[in-house]
């Protein structure tokens, strides 16, 4: 008999059981969502984006919780980021 692990709740995609691994790409801001300056970061070129700190993830993450600190007013990219998605497995991965 073949075992299934997919079927198992704790192999399932979902962002709880995740290191938030999205949240080390760099982020541009192409629209205002209201995220706080303290947390922008301006490119030589004027691109708005995501501060990183120095472990790479996201400055507005809280490294405890590994939750966004901004969730309401966080960046459109980081809305569009589908759990589940290419995109998403291949972090996970
Ligand atoms: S969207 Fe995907 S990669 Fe990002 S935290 Fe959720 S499960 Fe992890
Ligand atoms: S703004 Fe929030 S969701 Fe987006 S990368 Fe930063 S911590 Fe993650």
């Amino acid at each position: 008999m073949t075992i299934d692990v997919i079927n198992f709740p704790d192999n399932k995609v979902s962002c709880s059981n995740c290191r938030a691994n999205c949240c080390r790409l760099e982020v541009l801001l192409i629209t205002d969502t209201g995220v706080p300056e303290e947390f922008v970061e301006l490119d030589q070129w004027g691109a708005m984006s995501m501060a990183r700190l120095s472990d790479g993830w996201c400055a507005a993450l809280n490294r405890e919780t590994m939750l966004c600190t901004i969730y309401d007013l966080r960046p459109l990219i980081c809305r569009e980021f589908e759990m589940g998605g290419h995109e998403c497995l291949v972090e996970r991965a």
